[in-house]
C-alpha cells in the first residue's frame, strides 16, 4: 500500500529545491504526494527564518495539526530546513508532538528518521553545528548539500528547473541568519553540476537557474585548478537541450568582469542579474555590513551597462533597518529612481534572534514608518517597472512558454485553454491567448499591452525566421 506524504515548503528557491529532492527521495520509499495533511502518514514543514512572518506560519501551521495527532499518533511529523536548524529543541517545547526536527544539511537522514519514528523511536533532533562549535571543515562536513535525485513533478513547470551550485554564506550581513542556518560557503563541484543538468535537460528542462546564496562568488577549487561561475556558465553553454542559464542571487561587491562577459558572450546566459543593494545609504550599507558603498555599487551598474547594454538588473531593499533616517531613506528612493531597476524585492526590516543586529543594533524605526517606506519604495519601483515594460510594446519577444497562466482562462464553448504564460530572455513575465501545446516551446510573442509586471502578446503567426528573433536587444 503507498504511504502518503505531505509538504509544505515556505521561504526562497533554496527551500523549494530542497522539497524537491526531499519528495524524490521519498518516493524512492513508496510515499505519494497528497495535498491534505489530514490525509498523510507524514506531514513535513520545510521552514524559513528570513523573517518572522514565515515563521510564525510555521508555528501556525503546527498548531493546526495538534489535535490530529492526538487522534492520529502514527502520523509522523517533521519539521525541517532553516528554522529547524535556528529554533531546534524549542520546536520541540513549542510544539511537542513533532516527531523530528531536520536542519537543512541532514536532509539525507529523512527517510531514516521517518522510519524510526514509525516504530516508536523518541524525538530526534539532526542539525548542523553551529558557526563556533569545530573547525571549518568539520562545520562544513555537517552541512551537506543533498542534490543527487531530481523529481520534474515536483516542478512547477517541467521546463524549469534550479540547479544549486552553492550553498552557505560567508558575509555575515549583519541582518541575516543564513550564514547560522545553512553554513559555510562550500562550491559544489563543477563534474556534479554538469552532470546533474544533463540529467534534467534530458527530463526536459529547457531552462536552468543556478542558484547560491552569493552565486557569483562561486568558486571550487580542485588542486591547481579554480572554476568560477563564468567558467561553470560556459560548460553549461555546451549541454545540448538546455537553451536558458540564469543564476541568482548575485552579492554586489562580487561581480567581476569575467562574469560579466560570460554574460556578455555566451548566448544562452540570461540578460538578466539580480543584484540587492539593501539601502541607498552608506551609513545603514555599513551597519548591514554588506561590504559595499553606493559609490562602488554605482561603479559596478556602470560597467554592467557598458558591457551588457539593455541588462536587465533587479535588486532587493530592506526599508526601516535599525537607526534608518528619513534621510537615509530618501537616499534609497533616489538610487531606486537612479538604477530603474527591472523589479525589486522590498521587505520592512524584522530583527532575527541570533543576529548580529539583533545583539547589538537597536530595532527603533515603528512599524508604521516601515510600512509607510515599504509603501512608498514599492509605489516607485512600480511606476519604473511599468515604464520599463512599456518600452516593449509592438515588439517581437522570444518567450520560453512555462505553461497555463495561473489565472487558467478557459474557451467558453471548446473548454480549451486560452491564457499561457512563459518568460522573456531577461526575466520578463509574458501571458498571451494560447495552448497547452504550446508549452515548453520558444516562441515569439508580440506585445500589445504592459503592467508593472507583466507583458500581454500576440503569438506571431507568420513564418517566424531567424529575423524576428534577430530584432531582439540584449533585453528581449
Ligand atoms: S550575503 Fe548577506 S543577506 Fe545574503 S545570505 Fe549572505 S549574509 Fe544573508
Amino acid at each position: 500500500m503507498s504511504k502518503r506524504l505531505y509538504i509544505e515548503t515556505v521561504g526562497c528557491q533554496m527551500n523549494l529545491l530542497d522539497s524537491e529532492m526531499v519528495v524524490a527521495s521519498l518516493r524512492r520509499h513508496g510515499y505519494e504526494l497528497t495535498d491534505q495533511p489530514q490525509q498523510a502518514d507524514t506531514v513535513l514543514f520545510n521552514t524559513c527564518s528570513v523573517r518572522q512572518h514565515a515563521e510564525e506560519k510555521t508555528y501556525s501551521s503546527l498548531g493546526k495539526l495538534k489535535q490530529h495527532k492526538q487522534r492520529h499518533p502514527q502520523t509522523t511529523i517533521g519539521v525541517l530546513g532553516c528554522m529547524a536548524q535556528k529554533d531546534q529543541q524549542l520546536i520541540f517545547a513549542r510544539a511537542p508532538y513533532v516527531d523530528f526536527v531536520v536542519g537543512p544539511g541532514q536532509l539525507q537522514e529523512i527517510p531514516k528518521l521517518i522510519a524510526q519514528a514509525k516504530s516508536g523511536a523518541n524525538q530526534q533532533l539532526a542539525v548542523g553545528l553551529g558557526r563556533r562549535d569545530g573547525s571549518l571543515e568539520e562545520i562544513k562536513r555537517s552541512h551537506e548539500t543533498f542534490d543527487p535525485l531530481r523529481d520534474p513533478q515536483m516542478r512547477s513547470s517541467p521546463y524549469q528547473a534550479y540547479l544549486r551550485i552553492q550553498i552557505g554564506c560567508d558575509k555575515f550581513c549583519t541582518y541575516c541568519v543564513v550564514p547560522n542556518t545553512r553554513g559555510p560557503e562550500q562550491g559544489r563541484p563543477p563534474q556534479q553540476i554538469e552532470a546533474e543538468a544533463r540529467v534534467l535537460a534530458d527530463q526536459g528542462t529547457k531552462e536552468l537557474t543556478l542558484l547560491g546564496q552569493t552565486v557569483n562568488s562561486y568558486r571550487h577549487t580542485a588542486g591547481e585548478s579554480t572554476t568560477r561561475l563564468s567558467d561553470l556558465l560556459g560548460r553549461l553553454q555546451e549541454v545540448e537541450g538546455i537553451e536558458r542559464l540564469k543564476f541568482v542571487t548575485n552579492f554586489p561587491g562580487d561581480m567581476t568582469d569575467d562574469l560579466l562577459h560570460a554574460v556578455r558572450d555566451l548566448s544562452k546566459v540570461s540578460p538578466y542579474l539580480h543584484l540587492p543593494l539593501q539601502s541607498g545609504s552608506n551609513r545603514i550599507l555599513q551597519r548591514m555590513k554588506r561590504g559595499y558603498t553606493l559609490e562602488v555599487y554605482d561603479e559596478m551598474m556602470t560597467k554592467i551597462h557598458d558591457t551588457i547594454p539593455g541588462t536587465a538588473v533587479s535588486s532587493d531593499f530592506i526599508v526601516g533597518f535599525c537607526g534608518e533616517t528619513e534621510d537615509d531613506f530618501q537616499l534609497t528612493v533616489d538610487a531606486a529612481a537612479k538604477y530603474r531597476f527591472k523589479n525589486s524585492f522590498i521587505f520592512k526590516y524584522s530583527e532575527r534572534p541570533g543576529t548580529r543586529a539583533a545583539d547589538r543594533l537597536v530595532d527603533d524605526v515603528p512599524l508604521a514608518v516601515k510600512q509607510r517606506r515599504n509603501q512608498e519604495l514599492l509605489a516607485l519601483q512600480n511606476q519604473i517597472s511599468e515604464a520599463g515594460n512599456q518600452a516593449f510594446l509592438g515588439r517581437a519577444v522570444k518567450v520560453l512558454v512555462e505553461g497555463p497562466s495561473k489565472r487558467e482562462i478557459r474557451h467558453p464553448s471548446s473548454g480549451e485553454l486560452v491564457q499561457m504564460t512563459g518568460r522573456t530572455h531577461c526575466d520578463r513575465i509574458v501571458v498571451w491567448d494560447g495552448n497547452r501545446r504550446q508549452s515548453g516551446q520558444l516562441l515569439a510573442v508580440t506585445i500589445f499591452d504592459a503592467s508593472a509586471h507583466t507583458l500581454f502578446g500576440q503569438v506571431v503567426t507568420e513564418h517566424v525566421g531567424p529575423e524576428v528573433f534577430a530584432l531582439r536587444t540584449p533585453d528581449a
